[in-house]
């Protein structure tokens, strides 16, 4: 019996290891990790994704917070130039670190599904430096990702990420892929950063700020969640009917509302 069957899966660390050959392919083949890439995997927990990637001969920093799992990969990958592990919290973990050059970092990770919301928003904070990134989550994250306006999907996590990214929901992946398995399904999705941004609003910790108000209370009219920060004919200035409700205005128009906001003189 090797090391890597002695590990046992934490439930707190979200451990569900791929096991699936042919799923661990066809996300290696959505990748298509190059000899000069650049490339960070977020928790590459027992190395299931982490071969392939390596055996590409692209430069791989992996980034794993169970301090357990540093020998099972070491022993793996360390004889590897192209691999570099640094045991920590993705979380907190400096990405200029890695030094790589703008637009070109490519990120891969099974995520911990607990973790996935705020790393994605930890990611997007250097998202000039990065490429693309292609993520398991779990299946109904990437429905929000991936949503357009006017359905129940589209909210704050759809509109700060399409800010940012292009956003493709490439395949799902059923629980039987893992071990041990979730009790959700999981997809991936490729997320790649705009070059230039499609609707870049005058402060987008205005826009942040304002999708957040607009969608604390998702059945309410705009006229009435923006209530605090908008009048109904500064909604009007923007372009916007306040009788809409949040869920039926594109990005376009919450950047326009964030940019209102932004130009409205302080009173007092
Ligand atoms: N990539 C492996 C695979 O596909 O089999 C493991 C995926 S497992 C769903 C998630 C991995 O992320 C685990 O190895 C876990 O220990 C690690 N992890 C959990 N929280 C983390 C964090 N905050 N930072 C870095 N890694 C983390």
């Amino acid at each position: 019996m090797t090391e890597q069957y002695q590990h046992k899966a934490r439930k707190r660390f979200g451990q569900n290891f791929l096991h699936d050959a042919g799923v661990i392919d066809k996300i290696l083949r959505s990748i298509r990790a190059k000899a000069e890439d650049r490339m960070l995997e977020i928790g590459p927990g027992q190395g299931a994704l982490t071969e392939g990637l390596l055996s590409s001969g692209a430069q791989l920093d992996v980034v794993e917070l169970d301090k357990d799992l540093v020998p099972i990969l070491m022993q793996q990958f360390s004889a590897m130039p192209n691999f570099n592990l640094h045991q920590g919290d993705a979380l907190k973990f400096d990405f200029t670190r890695l030094n790589a050059a703008p637009g070109s970092l490519r990120v891969v990770g099974n995520l911990p599904y607990n973790i996935s919301t705020p790393l994605i928003f930890h990611l997007l904070q250097n998202a000039h430096l990065i490429r693309d990134m292609h993520f398991m989550l779990q299946k109904e994250v990437v429905e929000r990702l991936a949503a357009g306006p006017g359905g129940g999907d589209w909210g704050r996590l759809s509109i700060m990420v399409q800010y940012h990214c292009r956003v493709e929901h490439l395949f799902n992946v059923g629980p039987g892929a893992f071990n041990p398995p979730p009790k959700v399904d999981s997809a991936i999705v490729r997320l790649v950063p705009h070059q230039t941004l499609p609707h870049p609003a005058k402060d987008h910790r205005v826009l942040e700020r304002l999708v957040r108000e607009a969608f604390n209370q998702r059945r309410k009219t705009l006229r009435n969640t923006l209530k605090a920060l908008l009048t109904s004919d500064e909604i009007a200035e923007a372009g916007v009917d306040g009788s809409l409700r949040p869920e039926q205005l594109d990005l376009a128009a919450f950047v326009r509302l964030a940019d209102t906001l932004t130009e409205k003189p302080v009173v007092g």
